[in-house]
């Protein structure tokens, strides 16, 4: 028991908390262990604890490995780990904890020569791996055929899917992609050349990180090495990791095979990564000797809101965790509310979300849930029309945000000359730069051994002279022997770039402040490279993100889809837009594995809240923006709202409705959801 003075019985009290099978499972002793359980039966609360355990019990927490969903998701669950032991975060500290991404990409920068890498590269985004894919794709001369080749964006799914499913790529396409079936052999050629370009720049994108960890963890004398490093591996939400990320974890425990994952077939909603379930069903054939457990008791719902969910999730095929039981009786049955329009959903939520406020539930405790990002867009406008603060999670995230990504490209060139995709960014900001040019420019630096700040002698743009000799001081003044601390180097960064901004943007001041909210956060590292890796590995999702935790007195309400909900909960949970076509999402109602993943998907989302559960839907849409159809649509309720399911809520309605509406709901057409996409489009 270490050299701790207070004994056995007091200092593990806290384990009294925990019902007889949590405290089973984070006092498992070594070997691998199982836990398959349902929402809100403790499953991450049981694995911070098991942390706690492991530490009390004397492991060393900088060998102990945590990996989870969200940076986020890592940081409070060693906070949670470290109240737990009363020993403050600093106990918990040195613990190994993010996402598989951040994590290899940590092991990658220590292993880069075993890996065939240089330790100085960078990371690229979705964004820039789609940009790259099209460069390329021009190159080969692929866009004007007769025949339109798929899309960059399509392209990269393909890629990718092929990367985390270990699948060949016919395999893919026949699978996935089947019209795409055609161009087989020009996708392989380009995604040879997509590989063999993002080497000679020294970048790795997402799935590189990933790919390259395994690929790394293949040699059995490495393998063990890095193994080696670690007593323990914590895997939260195990049943969303695919397949290159069991075999990571194979790989991960050649030393020994003290390793506990967590997960709940029934909240798989990843598959469209290459996420399987079947890590899960696998874990024991992969690790003998696993030990398994359930846990069947709900802490988080009430007695009617889980009902319903149970009910909900019955109606999936293929499922293996059993139904659950509330160790919270009372409370009040979820309310299925049929709303006239979008207008009256969105009164609706804001009169509830007040009310509840008013009771004294904050904003920041009630969630407002849909599938898809652009689905909260009205709901958006009118809660700034009312001043109230909302944070919204999913979606466009900051990083994406262009200004963004300008002043990140600078950085990246800094880190990384031979980043073409920065490059490319960030001189075709100058006048009269072209991509011609910018190849020119980039030639001549490299000409010059790949130093950023030789940009300032080329003499082919002379639009840009200026432009480019301030790009040089700036390079000069960053690379300075000694440098500047990251936050300095951003500021220098806003200044080149401030007469860019204004050139290039509408309402500059407002991007302005992005970047200084940016200037803020980098402020909190040491290292360019950390700044830069955090910032591409697990991007802040809105600036109040960025500002660092929340003062006492703030507080907003939280809009989300499902996808980013995960592992949260909510006093007070809102999932708007339940009619069919909206949930399911009529993208994904080909197959019966996608439509089952949009079960999963609803399920996920009514099973985050604690206290009140509202599921609505709005009756008609309306399409002024299409001048030549008819005005409004009718809409149904999400197929996944049978009677057994109804028969579970209070049935509710808002905004006046007018009786022939009620008749013609009847007569429901299913392409709304495209139409309202069509907005956006
Ligand atoms: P999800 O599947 O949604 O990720 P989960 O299984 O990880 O859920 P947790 O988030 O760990 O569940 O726990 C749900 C809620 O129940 C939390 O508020 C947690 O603090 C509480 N809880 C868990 N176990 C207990 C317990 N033994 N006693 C009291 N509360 C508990
Ligand atoms: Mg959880």
């Amino acid at each position: 028991m270490g050299t701790d003075s207070r004994n056995g019985a007091e200092k593990y009290a806290w384990l009294d908390e925990l019902n007889p099978a949590q405290r089973r499972a984070v006092t498992h002793g070594a070997g691998p262990l199982l836990i398959v359980a349902g929402a809100g039966t403790g499953k991450t609360r049981t694995l911070a604890c098991r942390v706690a355990y492991l530490i009390a019990r004397g492991t060393d927490p900088g060998r102990i490995l945590l990996l989870t969903f969200t940076r986020r998701a890592a940081q409070e669950m060693l906070s949670r780990a470290a109240a737990v032991i009363e020993r403050g975060t600093g106990a918990t500290a040195r613990a190994w904890g993010g996402t598989f991404h951040a994590i290899g990409n940590r092991l990658l920068r220590i292993y880069a020569k075993a890996a065939g890498l240089n330790a100085e590269f960078t990371v690229m985004d979705e964004g820039d791996a789609e940009d790259l894919l099209n460069v390329i794709r021009h190159d080969m001369g692929l866009h004007g055929r007769e025949k339109r080749f798929p899309r960059k964006r399509t392209c990269l799914a393909v890629y990718s899917r092929c990367v985390n499913g270990v699948e060949s790529l016919p395999e893919v396409l026949k699978r996935f992609f089947p019209w795409c079936a055609d161009w087989e052999q020009d996708l392989k050629e380009l995604f040879r050349r997509y590989v063999a370009r993002k080497q000679e720049q020294n970048v790795l994108d997402y799935d590189d990180l990933l790919l390259y960890w395994m690929r790394l963890l293949g040699d059995e004398r490495v393998a063990r090495q890095i193994s080696g490093r670690f007593d323990h591996v914590l895997v939260d939400e195990y049943q969303d990791t695919n397949r290159v990320q069991a075999e990571i974890l194979r790989g991960m425990r050649r030393g020994n095979d003290n390793i506990t994952v967590v997960g709940d077939d029934a909240q798989s909603i990843y598959s469209f990564r290459g996420a399987t379930v079947r890590n899960m069903l696998d874990f024991p054939r992969h690790f003998p000797g696993t030990a398994i457990a359930a846990l069947e008791q709900n802490y988080r719902s009430v007695q009617p809101i889980l009902e319903t969910t149970n009910r909900l999730i019955a109606q999936s095929r293929e499922r293996y965790t059993k139904d659950l039981w509330s160790a919270r009786p009372g409370g009040a049955k979820p309310r299925l509310v049929t709303c006239r329009d979008e207008d009256a959903q969105n009164a609706y939520v804001i009169g509830r979300v007040l009310e509840h406020y008013e009771q004294g539930i904050p904003l920041r405790r009630q969630a407002v849930l849909f599938r898809a990002a652009y689905l909260s867009a009205t709901l958006e406008v009118e809660l700034g029309k009312r001043n109230i603060r909302y944070q919204k999670y999913g979606g466009l995230r900051f990083l994406e945000a262009a200004h963004v990504k300008d002043l990140v490209a600078v950085l990246r060139v800094m880190e990384n000359p031979r980043d073409r995709i920065a490059w490319f960014r960030l001189l075709q900001l100058m006048d009269g730069v072209g991509p011609a040019t910018a190849q020119r420019v980039i030639d001549h630096v490299q000409a010059a051994g790949n130093d950023p700040r030789a940009a300032s002698g080329f003499t082919g743009a002379p639009a840009a002279q200026d432009q480019l000799r301030a790009f040089g001081a700036m390079a000069a003044d960053i690379l300075a022997p000694g440098g500047l601390p990251p936050a300095s180097q951003v500021e220098r960064v806003r200044r080149f770039y401030a007469p860019l901004l204004k050139k290039r943007y509408e309402n500059p001041r407002a991007r302005e402040r992005d970047l200084e909210s940016l200037e803020q956060i980098a402020g909190r590292y040491r290292s360019r490279r950390k700044f830069l890796s955090d910032l591409q590995l697990d991007p802040p999702r809105s600036t109040g993100d960025l500002a660092g935790p929340p003062l006492k007195d703030e507080d907003w309400l939280v809009l989300s889809t499902i996808h980013s909900a995960k592992g949260c909960e909510w006093d007070a949970v809102f999932l708007i837009h339940a009619s069919d076509g909206c949930l399911p999402s009529d993208m994904a109602t080909d197959t019966p594995e996608e439509i089952e993943e949009e079960l999963r998907l609803a399920y996920v989302a009514m099973t985050r809240a604690k206290d009140h559960l509202y599921v609505t839907w709005p009756l008609r849409y309306y399409h002024t923006w299409h001048p030549h159809t008819d005005r409004h649509s009718y809409a149904q309720p999400s197929r996944f709202l049978t009677p057994e399911v109804v028969a579970r809520m209070e049935g509710e309605s808002a905004g006046e409705m007018e009786r022939e509406d009620e008749s013609s709901g009847l007569a429901a057409r299913r392409d709304i959801a495209a139409e309202i996409r069509s907005m956006w489009e």
